[in-house]
């Protein structure tokens, strides 16, 4: 048997309908916020990624399935949406349509990790970025609409970890601190972060190791480093979120994995996701279109991980019933009525309803035990006698109740 490939997960109908439960909450809740859907290809040219999302972090250096095509050149399935987002804005030259850009996007994304449980291979992310504004209130915007999200899926509990991480010269200052510091520690340090000092020293303080939290633990904090333009800025956009009434936690030590983050960055963590407690988080990203060649445009956005939140439904216990209702069963007693059977089963499908029929001839017994498992609402019988007298039987399933009916009749017949 071939099984499908590590990391990645099959979703069979039964998983369907909370699947589709939270992408209308996504398409939903956007549109009030005035966010449109954007959609871009499953790959790139792998200097989208590597260009932007930075040369020293994991994702660029040890996550990509990056491969050469028949053509010679490198393409790289998306490890996230940003950089390809920001590629298709440049390439379409959509900011000159509008100042501002609000867009979404849902889909899958691929990075080569070791999967457990809410870690996968092939992965689903909603996202939202709101481009062209350097002003807290896209920020705060940004937060609040990834918040409502999160709320309208019904999910109450969740923390929200704020920080700033500066302009590029705050980041400067304390990343030289923060290399002092490091080096001053590097034999308490594990291996991963000790590699990790020259060349990306803020991912230290991501670190989950017991052994990297202890020694880390009177590390330098880049709030201490802030400039009065940044911190007014940080300081408007926690004032703007907070005049909305959400709760907010601010982070010192939260920086983020990505290479062009500036100013405010934020994450969600859910205790209901054990060693993998992160659901989503973003931040601002003021570079990211000189990077990729295009104009400078301020923006800030943000990444939900949709099975991470599906995990969360589930340990909520959340069910979400069958993705299909069936309304009707069209049953026949013998292949001699299928004709008419198939007929009408069609016209009612024509008529708006959703309708099954037995495609394997079985007898009425099997057909209306298959009515029962489907759980059709009512189950139309035509047999010998109803065939000759142009008739059908109607039996309304949850109440037990037959009737019959004309076979002109039955199509704006009330299936209530
Ligand atoms: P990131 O793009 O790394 O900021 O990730 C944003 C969110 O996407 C995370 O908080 C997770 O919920 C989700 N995510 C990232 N990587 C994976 C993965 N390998 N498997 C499942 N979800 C992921």
């Amino acid at each position: 048997m071939i099984q499908c490939v590590k990391g990645t997960k099959d979703l069979l109908p039964d998983s369907i309908s909370a699947w589709q439960f939270v992408e209308n909450v996504f398409k939903t809740v956007s549109s009030r916020y005035g966010y449109e859907e954007m959609r871009t290809p499953i790959f790139e040219k792998t200097e989208v990624f590597s260009r932007s999302i930075g040369e020293a972090t994991d994702i660029v250096n040890k996550e990509m399935y990056t491969f050469e095509d028949r053509g010679g050149d490198s393409i790289t399935l998306r490890p996230e949406m940003t950089a390809a987002l920001v590629r298709s804005v440049i390439q379409h030259s959509l900011m000159n349509s509008s100042p501002t850009q609000r867009l979404w996007y849902f889909g899958p994304f691929f990075r080569y990790e070791r999967p457990q449980k809410g870690r996968l291979r092939q992965f689903h992310q909603f996202g939202a970025e709101c481009l062209g504004s350097p002003n807290p209130e896209s920020d705060a915007e940004i937060i609040l609409l990834a918040s409502d999200i999160i709320r309208s899926a019904g999910i109450g509990e969740i923390k929200l970890l704020i920080n700033s991480l500066g302009n590029t010269a705050v980041r400067a200052a304390y990343r030289e601190e923060l290399v002092g510091f490091l080096r001053s520690k590097q034999n308490e340090l594990t291996e991963e972060s000790r590699n990790r000092m020259d060349i990306n020293p803020l991912r230290a303080l991501d670190s989950k190791a017991p052994q990297d939290i202890a020694a880390l633990e009177n590390a330098p904090v880049i709030t201490d480093f802030l400039d009065s333009e940044s911190r007014d800025h940080f300081d408007a956009v926690k004032g703007l979120i907070r005049n909305c009434g959400a709760e907010i936690v601010v982070q010192p030590r939260l920086v983020r994995g990505l290479d062009y983050y500036s100013h405010t960055v934020f994450e969600f963590q859910s205790s209901a996701l054990g060693a993998q407690d992160s659901l989503g988080g973003g931040g601002r990203y003021n570079t990211l279109f000189t990077q990729l060649g295009g104009k400078e445009t301020p923006a800030v956005g943000f990444a939900l991980g949709v099975e991470r939140l599906l995990l969360i439904l589930e340990n909520l216990g959340r069910s979400f019933g069958k993705s299909v209702s069936t309304d009707i069963f069209v049953a026949y007693a013998s292949t001699a009525e299928f004709d008419e059977a198939f007929n009408l089963c069609n016209q009612l499908r024509q008529k708006g309803h959703s309708v099954t029929i037995d495609l394997l001839r079985r007898s009425l017994k099997s057909q209306f035990k298959e009515a029962n498992r489907i759980g059709a609402r009512y189950t139309l019988v035509i047999g010998e006698e109803e065939m000759k007298n142009r008739t059908v039987q109607v039996k309304n399933m949850t109440r037990s109740e037959q009737s019959e009916r004309s076979m002109e009749t039955i199509l704006d017949f009330e299936f209530d």
